[in-house]
């Protein structure tokens, strides 16, 4: 069984959260094209290790927060606030 370490509610079944995709930096939408736009919302990296996720805990404290998962082996390292 996989764990997230909710940032408000401690260690928690993943089954409790959503994944909401990678965190990146978000682009200036006063300088920012319609194909960089379309690739920050729709392209994800996948990377084979250390990812920065956003997570909803929709069964808890109902809120959106950030971490870094390894994706081979699940080990989570950090917790963020929100995304
Ligand atoms: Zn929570």
């Amino acid at each position: 069984m996989m764990l997230l370490p909710c940032p408000w509610c401690g260690p928690r079944s993943a089954g409790e959260f959503r994944f909401t995709g990678e965190s990146g930096p978000r682009p200036d939408p006063t300088t920012t094209t319609t194909d960089e736009w379309r690739s920050y919302l729709y392209l994800q990296d996948n990377p084979c290790g250390w990812s920065r996720e956003g997570w909803y805990h929709g069964a808890g404290c109902r809120r959106f927060f950030t971490v870094e998962r390894n994706t081979l082996s699940n080990e989570v390292r950090a917790t963020g606030g929100p995304r």
